[in-house]
């Protein structure tokens, strides 16, 4: 939408002069023009009753001069007087605005020529100068009070006619001596008070115009600035529909949705159980997430790319990557968010570490698995508190197992053995197959006396144990090797290479047997 410039700069100064004028020449023809309907009018009618006025005081001409010489040179001055006003009353009603600087020039020589004629008939009437004074005063009121100052030098145009007055009178005119004084004080009188009326309706003119303007300005600078708002508001909003992302735009104040992209409704509310109308926030699986949010939002600027788990209409959980963003929109603080499902690559991140974490044979967790769960219950295990202990359990003689009954009844075996172990643990105890035939149980919250009686308790469970196969009945025994975790030992990998020390001790010490790391 185009917007119309700003005719005012309210940081320009505007400053107004003694004389009631802005001190700027250009300035001071810019307000004239801006309001030229106000003065265009005056000057016409000062141009056209000014000069038909002083052409009709050709008939005192004729009555006091006769039809002479000097009664014509008047006369045919009133009509260059006429001539000049008239053009002058054209330029007045001149749309939009004449030649500012050629109409104040041609307004003052017209105020000039008239005085200065006037000067002449008084010289031409000669006589008592108590009749002349009272037009004289008359002039000079309505040259100061009515005529618009449109240059400088019209303001002192009052005081050259009066002293021009005082040599013709001195010089040229009868006058009675008592009356000089009073004389004095009112042609005094006439000029100040005029200068004031000039000076103060000047400036009040150009005053009023500046308030004016800088309201304009100040009611166009708002409007601009609700436009704008109101333009960036509406690009938002296509932005927002048009992108493909799901978006969901939140005032912070009350949590409410303000806007949703159909992306966004496709995600939360596939089913359309809304009807189209706004979700509520509470789209978060953990209620206090948002929150949680909001506040890393306000401390850093924006959440980018967090894995978050979001509700929809409803009830489905879903992963996503959430980013926030901090903004205005309609004048109000608002948050908006983005989002990227990412729930299909969460299960398969899933199922990846689960594979990982576990070995396939047994199901129990794997080298890896059990490394992880012994470094978390290590780092939860309080200072000083028993535990967790370490128990490496190989299998005696399993070669003998397999070359007797084949590797796959080996694998009965392994399998057969996991089950029956974990029926003999705690739960929270960790049962996991390190490699091979050699298997290894974390046992947490349990010191070291506790955990030699579940060792011998496994030891004499799995050599009672006939292991039933695909190939009849096969027998086990163990080589057990301890370690405990208290103590110097912090480490999971030196808890395991002690307890791997005792089982070596165990395998020296004649199988089926249980050593405990000193
Ligand atoms: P020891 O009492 O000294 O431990 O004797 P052992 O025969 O158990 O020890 P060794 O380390 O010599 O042999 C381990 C055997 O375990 C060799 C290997 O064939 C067998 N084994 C390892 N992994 C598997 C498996 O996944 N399935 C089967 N069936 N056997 C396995
Ligand atoms: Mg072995
Ligand atoms: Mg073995």
């Amino acid at each position: 939408m185009a917007t119309e410039p700003l005719l005012f700069d309210p940081n320009d100064a505007w400053r107004i002069g003694r004389n009631g004028l802005f001190i700027d020449r250009e300035q001071d023809e810019a307000f004239v023009r801006a309001e030229w309907a106000v003065i265009g009018p005056r000057v016409r009618q000062i141009g056209l009753y000014g000069s038909l006025a002083f052409l009709s005081a050709t008939f005192t001409d004729l009555s006091v001069l006769g039809a002479t010489a000097v009664y014509w040179s008047l006369l045919a001055a009133r009509f260059v007087i006429l001539g000049w006003g008239l053009w002058l009353a054209r330029m007045g009603s001149a749309r939009p605005t004449p030649p500012i600087r050629r109409v104040g020039a041609a307004l003052l020589g017209f105020e000039l020529s008239i005085m200065v004629l006037f000067l002449l008939v008084v010289l031409a009437y000669g006589g008592s100068a108590d009749y002349h004074s009272i037009t004289a005063l008359a002039l000079i009121f309505a040259g100061y009070a009515y005529v618009p100052v449109l240059r400088r030098e019209a303001m002192w145009v009052g005081g050259i006619f009066t002293a021009l007055f005082a040599v013709i009178v001195w010089s040229s005119l009868r006058f009675d001596v008592k009356y000089v004084n009073i004389a004095l004080v009112l042609f005094g009188f006439a000029n100040l008070a005029g200068w004031q009326i000039a000076v103060s309706l000047s400036r009040s003119m150009r005053m009023a115009w500046l308030d004016r303007r800088r309201l304009e300005h100040e009611a166009r600078a708002a409007q601009v600035a609700r436009q704008q708002a109101e333009e960036s508001e509406e690009n938002l909003a296509r932005l927002f529909d048009a992108t493909p992302m799901p978006l969901v735009l939140v005032r912070v104040a009350d949590a409410k949705v303000l806007r949703f992209n159909a992306a966004a409704k496709h995600l939360l509310d596939p089913q359309d159980k809304k009807r189209g109308e706004a979700f509520s926030t509470d789209f978060y699986e953990d209620p206090a997430q948002r929150a949680r949010l909001l506040a890393r939002l306000r401390a850093e600027g924006a959440v980018r790319q967090e894995e978050v788990r979001l509700k929809t209409v409803s009830g489905q959980v879903i992963d996503v990557l959430f980013s926030m963003r901090l903004l205005r929109f309609a004048g109000e603080d608002c948050v908006v968010s983005g989002m990227v499902e990412i729930s299909a690559q969460k299960r398969l991140e899933h199922q990846l570490r689960a594979l990982a974490f576990t070995d396939p044979l047994t199901g129990l967790q794997n080298r890896r698995g059990f490394f992880a769960m012994a470094e978390q219950a290590m780092r939860a295990a309080p200072a000083g508190a028993p535990g967790p202990c370490v128990m490496l359990i190989d299998l005696d003689h399993f070669k003998l197992i397999n070359d007797r009954h084949g590797h796959p009844v080996g694998d009965e075996v392994l399998v057969e053995f996991a089950q029956v172990v974990l029926s003999l643990l705690r739960e929270g105890d960790v049962l996991a197959r390190m490699g091979g035939e050699e298997f290894c149980i974390l046992l947490t919250h349990t010191c070291a006396a506790q955990a030699l009686e579940v060792a011998e308790r496994i030891r004499e469970f799995v050599a009672a144990h006939p292991f039933q196969t695909t190939d009849g009945v096969v027998r086990l025994s163990l080589s057990l090797g301890l370690a405990g975790c208290d103590g110097s030992a912090r480490s999971i990998d030196a808890v395991l290479s002690m307890a791997d020390q005792a089982m070596y001790r165990a395998k020296q010490g004649g199988r089926n047997r249980t050593e405990m790391h000193a």
